[in-house]
C-alpha cells in the first residue's frame, strides 16, 4: 500500500492511575517492547501517564512526534475515568462519533452472555471521526487506529485495551498485518547469563565489545549474581544469524566458564542438564533456603530424571536425627559452620542411600538469611555452601563461606543460586573458579 509508512521507531504509551500508583505492574510494555522488536521495528521510548484526557492526549502528540508508530494500551472501558478515545480525538483535534457496527458488536457480546448492554458500555462504540475501530474477540472495549499528522510527518497510532489477554491478540490480529519495518532491515537479540562474577568483571571482560557503535551492540544487565549479556543486531536479515552467532561465541569465550546459557535458559535448568551429561543424581540438604534450592531445582519440567529430592533440615534437631549431623560439630562450631555444612551434605548422601533413592552428589546450605541472628563473626548474609561428591568410594568435598548482602529474600535466593553453581562448575570441570560473594578467609 502506498500510504504505509514505514515504521522505523515506535513508543508504547501504558494508560492509567492503577500504573501509575505502583498497584498494577506495566507487564505490556515490556511484551509490545518484545514483540516489535522480534518483528524488526525499534522500540525508543516507554511512557506512562495517569487518567488524565489531557496529559494523555499530550502524551500522544509528543511520541507521535518522535515515532513512527505508537501503540498505547488501557484507557478504553466503559466508564468515566476511560479517556483514551477522548485524547486520542483531541490529540487529532476532532470530535467524537458512533461507531455503527462497533455498536453492534458489543450488544452481540453481551447477547451471547444471555444480558443486555448496560448503557455505559455505548461509551466504547465511540470513535475519533477519522480513526477506524479494531474488533475485540475477547471483551467489550474495541481498539482504535488513527493516522496522526504532525509537524510535517505522520504517525500510526493504535490503542488497545488494558488486559493482557485482550491487548496481545489485537496487537497480533491489527497491528502486526500492518507494520512496516524499514526493508531488509531485522532486529534479532539473544542474552547470554552468567553467574558468579560481578557485572563490572563481565564489563571488563568484554572490554571492546562493548562499544556501542558496534553492530551487534552488547550491553549487561545484573540480577541478584546472574549477569546477563544482551546482543542486539540490527541490519539485513542474511547476516542476521551470522553475526549473533559470531557474538555469542565472543561472549561466552571472554565470559568462560561463567557463562551457563542462553535467553531462558536457567541456572537450575543448566545444572540438571549438566547431570543428565555425566548420568549423575543430586540430593539436597537445606537449612537457611527452607526448601528454596528444591523449587527451584523441580521448577524445571523433567527434573525428576536427576534429582532425588531432599531434606529441610531448619532445626538443630532436626540436623542431628535426619542427617545424623553430630551434637558435637554443632556446639563446638555452631549450625553456621564448614563442619555442619558438611556432615549435612555427608549426611544426605548416606541417607538418600538408605532410602533407596542413591545420588553422587549433595548440596547443603546453611546460614544466617538474616534480619536477626547475626553475630560479629558471622554477620547477616554469612552462609555456608558444601557440595559432597561420592564416585567409587571416592568422596569429594568442597565448601565454601559467602557474604551476601541484602535483605533475607535476596540472600536465600542467592544462596541457592550458588549452591548450583558450584555443582554446574564442578560438573564442568571448572571447580575452581571463584564466585561472587566467596570468601576466601577460613571459618
Ligand atoms: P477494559 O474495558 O477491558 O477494562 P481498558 O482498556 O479500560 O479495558 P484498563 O481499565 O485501563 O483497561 O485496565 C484494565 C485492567 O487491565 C487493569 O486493571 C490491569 O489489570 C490490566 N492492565 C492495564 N494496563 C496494563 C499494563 N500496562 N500492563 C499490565 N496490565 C495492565
Amino acid at each position: 500500500m502506498a500510504d504505509r509508512l514505514i515504521h522505523d521507531a515506535a513508543a508504547v504509551l501504558s494508560i492509567g492511575d492503577e500504573l501509575i500508583l505502583g498497584q498494577t505492574l506495566d507487564t505490556n510494555s515490556a511484551w509490545l517492547s518484545g514483540r516489535l522488536t522480534e518483528l524488526g521495528v525499534r522500540v525508543v521510548e516507554h511512557a506512562t501517564v495517569d487518567d488524565d484526557c489531557e496529559a494523555i492526549a499530550a502524551a500522544i502528540r509528543r511520541l507521535a512526534a518522535r515515532s513512527r508508530l505508537v501503540i498505547v494500551t488501557g484507557g478504553l472501558g466503559p466508564t468515566i475515568d476511560d479517556l483514551t478515545r477522548r485524547a486520542l480525538a483531541d490529540a487529532l483535534g476532532e470530535g467524537l462519533v458512533e461507531d455503527g457496527q462497533m455498536l453492534s458488536a458489543i450488544r452481540l457480546y453481551f447477547a451471547a452472555r444471555g444480558t443486555e448492554m448496560p448503557e455505559n458500555n455505548r461509551l466504547q462504540a465511540l470513535r475519533p471521526e477519522s480513526a477506524s475501530a479494531l474488533g475485540n474477540a475477547q471483551g467489550t472495549a474495541p481498539g482504535l487506529h488513527a493516522r496522526l499528522e504532525i509537524e510535517g510527518a505522520s504517525a500510526d497510532c493504535f490503542c488497545l485495551p488494558g488486559p493482557p489477554s485482550e491487548m496481545r491478540p489485537m496487537f497480533e490480529e491489527f497491528v502486526k498485518p500492518r507494520l512496516r519495518p524499514p526493508v531488509g532491515g531485522v532486529i534479532r537479540t539473544r542474552v547470554i547469563h552468567t553467574f558468579g562474577l560481578p557485572e563490572a568483571t563481565i564489563a571488563e571482560r568484554l572490554g571492546e565489545l562493548m562499544a556501542r557503535l558496534r553492530n551487534p551492540v552488547i550491553g549487561t544487565t545484573a540480577s541478584g549474581g546472574t549477569v546477563s549479556c544482551r546482543i542486539r543486531y540490527a541490519g539485513p536479515e542474511e547476516r542476521a544469524s551470522a553475526a549473533i552467532e559470531e557474538a555469542e561465541r565472543a561472549v561466552r569465550a571472554a565470559v568462560a566458564p561463567y557463562d551457563f546459557g542462553a535467553d531462558d535458559d536457567t541456572l537450575a535448568a543448566a545444572t540438571l542438564n549438566e547431570l543428565r551429561r555425566v548420568g549423575e543424581r543430586l540430593v539436597v540438604a537445606e537449612s537457611c533456603t527452607g526448601g528454596g534450592l528444591g523449587a527451584l531445582l523441580t521448577e524445571v519440567p523433567g527434573s525428576s530424571d536427576v534429582f532425588r529430592g531432599g531434606w529441610i533440615t531448619y532445626a538443630n534437631e532436626m540436623k542431628l536425627g535426619a542427617l545424623g549431623v553430630e551434637k558435637r560439630a554443632l556446639e563446638a562450631h555452631g549450625a553456621v559452620s564448614a563442619e555442619v555444612a558438611c556432615a549435612m551434605a555427608r549426611g544426605a548422601l548416606r541417607a538418600a542411600e538408605a532410602a533407596g533413592a542413591r545420588a553422587q552428589h549433595a548440596l547443603a546450605i546453611t546460614g544466617v538469611a538474616g534480619p536477626g541472628g547475626g553475630s560479629k563473626e558471622k554477620p547477616v548474609g554469612t552462609v555456608w555452601i558444601a557440595r559432597a561428591t561420592t564416585r567409587d568410594g571416592d568422596d569429594e568435598i568442597d565448601a565454601r563461606r559467602f557474604y551476601f548482602p541484602g535483605e533475607r529474600s535476596a540472600v536465600r535466593r542467592r544462596s541457592a543460586l550458588s549452591a548450583m553453581a558450584m555443582l554446574r562448575m564442578a560438573l564442568t570441570g571448572a571447580g575452581d573458579s571463584h564466585l561472587l560473594g566467596e570468601q576466601r578467609s577460613p571459618d
